[in-house]
């Protein structure tokens, strides 16, 4: 087998043109018959790794995957794509598995997903000796590792797949890159001599923004304002912020719902599935939400608070565009969810090394959310991997904040903290610092000190943004197991009393919002016909799969639709040439997609722009209804020429058109056979004088659609 053949099938089977970065590579190894392990984030890709050599060669891949719904989804994607599989698990009943078992042992399955259960009990052991295996694929391998989150019991036992099989590669593949679990997965397997390919793990289509907690919902409304339509999950603390969101959500007219795991089990699966099946956009969640969803079009992902590590954070954003388009992850920062994640942490059952870990994880967290360098820089970096350059696809590249001598700012706080005797919180002491009427200060006489209302030229969040720089500079700190008071530090002392100058960022959370917000520049036509056209075949495609019953994504990913209503491909020929339109799914649904797409373009046209290739679409379309070209010419009040050349071109595109009414066979043949002495672009009036005048214009024009079209279907055959 060579990467020819596994180009042909990536182009045939799904319709793209290219592999992505390491996809060559890998399965250039798993033809050499290596045991291959791949690193690769969410969406980097890691399905085609294994299912390219499973279709290019003999026999049958068995495909070990952990979650149900995954292969159920990863099924029907083949199936959509015309690639013979199947799936073997708990879901299914004795019936149904020795149907699969019989198919597969006529070699009528490519791919096979099995459960790690199923794979190692006794009662699969006879099939698997009988059936000849191309590839084992170990997905989602992090599993194997007890040091993981998602360990499997089962997994350890898929030892045996090389002792009995030695012949046969194993690709293992995962999204978790760390050592330990790197290396637990290549010994618990035993490969043999692997290959390693260890992809980045940059997202760089996710756009990463931070923004201050304040006023969230507002934030939340406008961010949604300019995403109309889009899927997207917001992550939320506790199960009584998601119903509560999503219920204010839904009183301003959102598709919203809500998923945590206390929920009854039929309505966490009616929230799934309605997000899956684009019935609902925004799903408000705990992190329960998330792990066997492979919708490919989430355009978002927001935390709503603070997540508790990064490794959750990445993990958790990486649901966002799957398909490469862009996409937004936006986490609001708030120092509130550090002291809930703190008190939790510190009442848990956990052992003092562990309580200590967290906090650690928790504390690289906030500094990622306050930090002022590129947010990808500080993620990768705290990944391993190292990234020098700014992405310009995050908050702090795309409006860097700028620095001011915050010295006196500094002084005020720092001199308020000291004056209230260290007893204050955070919010009581901004309440100080704006001269606020609240009872608590007039009760414990801070309306008294000299600092009272010393510092309202800053906003109350301009306050919380600039305390947290504070903290992160260490010249204050809070004291966590006495209510959260703020305490001056040493070097803290120095600001206040050696008058030792703080550069601080501008606090500009206002701006910060409107940023985000892409700037109301006013948008091309071509741009509202893109929009427009994407708009009406996404509903199209909701309608398709509903009668497949499959999610839409897997009838096209939302880049494919972006690529039709960009290109807008009217013929067969270039629906073929659209990314992520293989044979099979052209075959299915090229069609209706070609219609919606020249329905769309008769539109515009008769609204008076003018499209590529549209005109002539106007003159097919009355054609068909029936109109003469004359009637066709006086209805658009253009030549009769100019409509007989529309035909002619839909007909070179393999459309039904009689054209023997215009041109007999024989002249048909006179002219074709003169055809191969002139050559394209041909030159009509030169073959007008050929024949001596004998033929007219049209005629020959039409001649030429026939030669064309039949030397066309005479390419293709070949
Ligand atoms: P992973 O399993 O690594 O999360 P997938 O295998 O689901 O990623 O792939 C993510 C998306 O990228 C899918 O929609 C898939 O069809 C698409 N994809 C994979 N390979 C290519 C490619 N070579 N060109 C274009 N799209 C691709
Ligand atoms: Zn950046």
């Amino acid at each position: 087998m060579s990467l020819q053949h596994a180009a042909q099938a990536l182009k045939k089977f799904f319709g793209y043109d290219r592999f992505r970065p390491l996809q060559a590579e890998i399965i250039q190894a798993v033809y050499d018959r290596r045991d291959t392990l791949v690193l690769m984030p969410t969406g980097g890709g890691k399905s085609v790794c294994y299912q390219i050599p499973a279709v290019t060669q003999d026999g049958t891949a068995i495909v070990v995957s952990p979650l149900i719904a995954l292969m159920k989804d990863q099924v029907e994607g083949l199936s959509a794509n015309g690639i013979p599989a199947a799936f073997i698990n708990s879901s299914l009943d004795a019936d149904q598995i020795r149907r699969i078992e019989d198919a597969a042992l006529k070699g009528h399955i490519k791919i096979l997903y099995v459960s790690p259960e199923k794979l190692v009990s006794q009662s699969f052991q006879p099939l698997l000796k009988r059936l000849k295996i191309n590839l084992f694929a170990i997905d989602e391998a992090h599993c194997i590792s007890s040091w993981g989150h998602d360990f499997r019991p089962e997994y350890t036992q898929l030892k045996f797949l090389k002792e009995q099989y030695p012949e046969v590669p194993i690709i293992a593949l995962t999204a978790t890159a760390d050592k330990l679990t790197r290396k637990d997965i290549l010994t618990q397997l035993n490969l043999d001599n692997p290959a390693v390919f260890i992809a980045s793990f940059d997202r760089p289509n996710i756009n990463l923004t931070v923004a201050p907690g304040q006023k969230r919902f507002e934030q939340i409304l406008s961010f949604l304002k300019e995403r109309p339509n889009q899927a997207g999950i917001i992550y939320c603390l506790s199960r009584k912020g998601c119903e509560g969101l999503a219920e204010k959500l839904l009183q301003r007219g959102f598709k919203a719902a809500y998923y945590h795991a206390d929920m009854p089990q039929a309505k966490r699966s009616k929230t799934q599935e309605d997000f899956i099946n684009d019935r609902v956009n925004i799903v408000c969640a705990t992190i329960a939400f998330g792990m066997g969803i492979d919708k490919s079009n989430v355009r978002f992902v927001v935390h709503y608070n603070l997540p508790r590590n990064m490794e959750g954070y990445y993990q958790e954003i990486g649901r966002a565009g799957r398909d490469g388009l862009s996409a937004s992850a936006l986490l609001f920062f708030s120092y509130a969810d550090v002291m809930s994640y703190r008190d939790m942490f510190e009442q848990s059952e956990a052992s003092a090394e562990q309580k200590a870990l967290k906090i650690a994880k928790l504390e690289r967290m906030f500094q990622f959310a306050e930090a002022l360098v590129c947010r990808r820089k500080t993620v990768l970096n705290y990944f391993g991997e190292s990234y020098d350059s700014s992405c310009g696809n995050c908050d702090v590249c795309k409006n860097p904040p700028k620095q001011f001598d915050g010295t006196v700012a500094v002084q005020k706080a720092l001199s308020a903290i000291t004056r209230t005797e260290e007893k204050v919180g955070m919010t009581l002491l901004v309440d100080i610092l704006r001269g606020s009427s609240r009872r608590e200060i007039f009760e414990n006489n801070y309306h008294q000190i000299k600092t009272y209302g010393a510092g309202k030229e800053y906003t109350y969040d301009d306050w919380m943004y600039l305390l947290l720089q504070m903290m992160h500079l260490g010249l204050v700190e809070i004291a966590y197991d006495d209510h959260h008071r703020m305490r001056v530090t040493e070097t803290g002392k120095k600001v206040l009393f050696e008058g030792k100058k703080v550069p601080l960022a501008m606090p500009q959370a206002k701006e910060k919002v409107d940023a985000r917000a892409p700037k109301t520049v006013e948008k091309s036509q071509a741009q509202i016909n893109r929009e427009e056209l994407f708009e009406r075949l996404s509903q199209l495609r909701k309608l398709v799969a509903q009668k497949q019953g499959v999610p839409p994504y897997l009838v096209f990913s939302d880049a494919t639709l972006e690529a039709m209503a960009d290109q807008r491909p009217y013929t067969d020929d270039a629906m073929k040439n659209i990314s992520g339109v293989g044979e099979r799914k052209l075959q299915l649904f090229g069609d209706a997609f070609i219609a919606e797409i020249r329905k769309f373009m008769i539109e515009k046209t008769n609204e008076g722009q003018r499209l590529v290739g549209a005109t002539t679409l106007v003159s097919f379309d009355l054609y068909k209804n029936g109109k003469s070209i004359e009637e066709i010419a006086s209805e658009r009040n253009i030549q009769a020429r100019t409509v007989l050349n529309h035909l002619a071109e839909m007909y070179e595109m393999g459309e039904s058109i009689d054209i023997r009414q215009w041109l007999s066979a024989e002249a048909s043949d006179m002219i074709c056979g003169a055809l191969p002495l002139f050559e394209e672009p041909y030159q009509m009036r030169s073959i007008f004088e050929h024949f001596n005048e004998k033929f007219t214009f049209d005629q020959i024009r039409l001649a030429i659609a026939e030669y064309r079209k039949a030397s066309n279907t005479a390419k293709v055959k070949s």
